[in-house]
């Protein structure tokens, strides 16, 4: 028997505190493919798509792909791009199914309706009826509500933070939609949820607590009845009603037992809120950090990371207050990476190669959240194309593009400048232009956690700083106004 399966892939973080609105032109940018394109460009690489693929093909599916389509994280996606991406699909839904399996984020916010995934769903399910099993997986940054667990039987998360399962996410809900078609299992998802922002630690899953709930979930899908566990650090950037870390259980058979597992997990991260794992130095200590640091080439560099700027979480990525703390103290054989300026970039090509210019760095979007604009003195080091193929752990084999890009050397800086956004997680986004890392002294770049997976191998050691960005860990400073309060940590007792 070979089932029919129709498959789609869209997928936003919005962060609803970005003055900027997520339109089409954003999801061309990053990721937008019709399904042939997108198999092409994605079924064989380490994406859930490319699990799906390989999982179908084993269970013989006929399997329709409608496209897949994301874009940077940033502020609240467009009507107009929701249903311009959307349409493809639900268009398709009253041809005969057997199943749909979707791959979305888990926190998208639309300009009309707080809950993007449920939006989806709601409509998969309105066309679908009730019996046909929807199967969707998430990335754990999911603020997950409970409309999206009423809606889809299936629902799947990533388990690692740097994500790195991607491809095996997508077989995990592949094999439990395959169970579901043959009528072998009725499967549904519960939802554990407890009013915080975010798990403390964002969700990291190298270190700290995550470790043990993770390897206490892997063992409840060991019991029979348990499909797939998901822990899901929430995305803290949104002000949304139903925010918040949730523990997924899709299962059958005894659900009070089930349900009982999964708010244990919860609790767990309720009772550790205060296990705090990063360290978030100032920009200024970072500065004197880095200019007491002596390293040899062997050890590798020192790696600052500045979370709150992280363009992956949807802040603008062109916050200038770490460059200037490094710049006013003299750093040396330093490299910083992206500032996400396509005005600069765009006066840059006036010039040649190897010019000097004085110009005006970042900081254009909201001056507030990171710094204002820099003027400096700067020799243009590379110009060109900002495409780019990677070659780490998270994006091995998939192109990304950083739009047109110029290297600046500022002092002893080089500089990353960037037409379209994307937090640092491989070395290739440096090694592209010019910039060997593992020859620098210091690698001060914008992502939350992300880069460690690439830089944490060369790096001797990692720090990690709140630079007063957009997605700053001091939340308030930030205009909630729908979070359900009381909600840690914004009140803390
Ligand atoms: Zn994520």
């Amino acid at each position: 028997m070979s089932f029919k399966i129709l498959s789609a892939e869209f997928s936003h973080e919005t962060n609803t505190f970005n003055i900027h609105p997520t339109t089409l032109a954003n999801f061309s940018d990053r990721l937008l493919l019709d399904g042939k394109q997108a198999i092409a460009e994605l079924g064989s690489k380490n994406t859930e798509l490319a699990g799906l693929l390989e999982v179908g093909a084993q269970y013989n599916w006929q399997i329709e792909h409608c496209f897949s389509a994301a874009a940077g994280p940033g502020g609240k996606v467009t009507k107009h791009a929701f249903e311009e991406i959307l349409t493809p699909l639900t268009k398709r839904l009253s041809e005969q199914w057997d199943g749909v399996f979707l791959i979305l984020h888990g926190a998208m916010v639309t300009d009309f309706c707080d809950d993007g995934e449920g939006e989806i769903l709601r409509r998969v399910r309105a066309a679908l009826g009730p019996d046909i099993p929807i199967a969707v997986t998430l990335d754990p940054h999911a603020n997950v509500t409970v409309a999206m667990c009423q809606l889809a039987q299936i629902i799947v998360s990533h388990n690692t933070y740097p994500h790195i399962d991607m491809r095996e996410t997508g077989q995990r809900a592949a094999h439990i939609l395959q169970r579901t078609l043959l009528k072998e299992i009725t499967p549904h998802t519960l939802r554990a949820h407890r009013p915080m922002l975010e798990e403390i630690n964002g969700g990291r899953t190298d270190i700290g607590p995550m470790i043990e709930r993770h390897a206490l979930a892997r063992e409840y899908e060991q019991q029979a009845d348990i499909y797939a566990v998901s822990i899901n650090g929430a995305f803290a950037s949104a002000d949304i009603s139903e925010i918040g870390p949730t523990v997924l259980i899709c299962c059958t058979g005894d659900i009070p037992a089930h349900q009982h597992k999964a708010e244990g997990l919860a609790d767990d991260i309720w009772q550790k809120r205060d296990q705090i794992l990063n360290r978030y130095y100032s920009c200024a200590q970072v500065a004197d950090i880095a200019s007491q640091w002596r390293s040899t080439t062997e050890e590798g560099p020192l790696v600052i990371a500045d979370y709150a700027d992280n363009p992956g979480a949807g802040a603008y990525g062109d916050g200038t207050t770490l460059l200037k703390a490094l710049l006013d103290n003299n750093i040396e054989n330093a490299c910083f990476g992206p500032i996400v300026d396509p005005q600069a970039v765009a006066e840059l090509q006036n010039y040649p190669l190897g010019a000097q210019v004085n110009i005006s760095l970042g900081g254009k979007t909201e001056p507030k959240m990171g710094g204002g604009p820099l003027q400096v003195d700067a020799h243009i080091l590379w110009q060109g194309s900002g495409l780019l193929m990677g070659t780490g752990p998270i994006i091995g084999g998939l192109k990304k593009d950083h739009g047109d890009t110029v290297v600046l050397k500022i002092q002893d800086i080089e500089v990353l400048v960037v037409s379209i956004s994307h937090q640092m997680l491989d070395l290739s986004q440096f090694e592209t232009f010019g910039i060997d890392p593992k020859a620098k002294s210091v690698v001060a770049l914008k992502s939350m956690q992300h880069f460690r997976a690439a830089f944490e191998p060369i790096a001797a050691k990692v720090i990690v700083c709140d630079s007063g960005a957009l997605c700053t860990v001091d939340y308030k400073v930030l205009d909630y106004q729908k979070v359900p309060r009381p909600i840690f940590p914004l009140d803390l007792d």
